[in-house]
């Protein structure tokens, strides 16, 4: 480090980094609270938190209690034992997902690992004799491994790794296409409740309500990515939660972990009984410190009540937005504190760039789409700084 400085980091990165990604924004080395500090002593207002990940913003003190205690305990076992922190996330999350009795958690590392499980889940389901077609929506994402990009709805995406696992079919988030595509041949479909990666877009009024009763009628099951949306960012503790339906299975990961690696698939009902024993595993699945962790970062939101906290603060940054008067915002879309601010020109990388100089980290998601994504904490002050720095970037371009 000493001697080749900080001051090259990005010629570093180009020469050690796998080039799978953009060159990166800057270089962090610390966070606490909604801010984050770079290398050369920079702090920036992160108004992105690790995209929805960081729900607890950095460095909060229950996560590294939580991380502490339990690395010092017991940091990871075989899948041939069980740990404590383990059953009390999965009692956890039956609990807070509506799942029941009958529901059940597989936990795994990531949001595509969830998804890999949600896709066997959905083979397993033949009900009523061959189920061969699994849905999901255009400009969908669902992860970047196999499986997860054969769900996911963008074609330039899948291209150069064709072939991906066969029979997913692809269709436009209409009713009238839910309506003509579902039958009893489809085993699964797939959604995200807010289409995070795509720009922020709402499912149309009613679709979700319309899908869990076309899956029930045909048999399907309705297999929701929340992933994103989860973990109260939407203002709910899961998004479906505002259309006061259930889904089959339910796939989640970033903001559960709060900064950690997890991923969970959560299954209701008879969906909890497809898998049999020695169908799916991985080593890391449920270790006992992300565990611990996921349960410190879920206990934090519900003691501190940061679901209500982000349809509230969501609420106030939406005034903000409207109050700029900017004639570069359209519109905002999304719920809660998952918001994408839709500009009138594509300038979105732009605005990125400018945020950033003004200290303020936020997401080109894509060129006419600026992705708010704040850790749940945010109040008042972090509001106002947000405020002054956006239109600074604003006024800046
Ligand atoms: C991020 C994301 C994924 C993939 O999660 P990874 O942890 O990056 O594998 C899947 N679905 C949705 C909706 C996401 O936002």
């Amino acid at each position: 480090m000493a001697d080749s400085g900080t001051h090259d980091w990005r010629a570093r990165f180009g020469d050690a980094m796998m080039r799978t990604i953009a060159p990166p924004l800057a270089m962090l080395v610390r966070g606490e609270g909604c801010y984050v500090w770079d290398e050369e002593g920079t702090k920036y207002l992160d108004f992105l938190a690790g995209i929805a990940v960081n729900s607890l913003g950095h460095a909060h003190p229950a996560l590294v209690a939580a991380v502490t205690d339990q690395v010092g305990r017991l940091a990871h076992v075989s899948n041939y034992f069980a740990s404590p922190p383990q059953l009390e996330l999965a009692e956890r999350l039956k609990r807070l997902t509506g799942a029941g009795q009958a529901g059940r958690v597989y936990f795994c590392s990531s949001g595509a690992e969830a998804n890999e499980a949600a896709f066997k889940l959905a083979r397993l389901n033949t009900s009523g004799g061959r189920r061969t077609r699994i849905l999901s929506l255009h400009d969908s994402f669902h992860g970047r491994t196999m499986g997860a990009l054969a769900l996911s709805g963008k074609p330039a995406m899948r291209e150069p790794f064709l072939p991906v696992p066969g029979g997913v079919e692809h269709i436009p988030a209409t009713l009238e296409a839910l309506d003509a595509a579902l039958d009893d041949t489809v085993a699964a479909l797939f959604l995200e409740p807010v289409q995070g990666e795509a720009g922020v877009i709402d499912l149309p009024d009613g679709f979700l309500q319309q899908a869990r009763e076309l899956c029930t009628r045909h048999g399907v099951l309705l297999i929701l990515d929340e992933v994103q949306t989860g973990a109260g960012r939407t203002g709910e503790w899961f998004a479906y939660q505002r259309e006061g339906i259930l889904p089959d299975a339910l796939t989640l990961a970033k903001g559960i972990g709060g900064g950690l690696p997890i991923g969970a698939l959560v299954t209701f009902g008879a969906a909890s009984e497809l898998f049999q024993r020695g169908q799916h595993g991985s080593t890391y699945a449920g270790n006992p410190l992300v565990t611990a962790t996921a349960n410190a970062v879920l206990g934090t939101i519900e003691a501190d009540d940061l679901v209500a906290n982000a349809a509230h603060r969501g609420e106030q940054l939406r005034q903000i937005l409207a109050g700029l008067g900017s004639p570069l915002v359209s519109e905002v879309r999304g719920r809660g504190l998952l918001l994408g601010v839709g500009l009138t020109e594509p300038v979105a990388q732009r605005l990125t760039a400018a945020a950033q100089s003004n200290g303020l980290i936020v997401n080109a998601a894509n060129e006419y789409t600026i992705r708010l994504a704040p850790p749940l904490i945010v109040g008042d002050a972090e509001l106002a700084d947000f405020e002054r720095r956006f239109r600074l970037a604003l006024a800046s371009i």
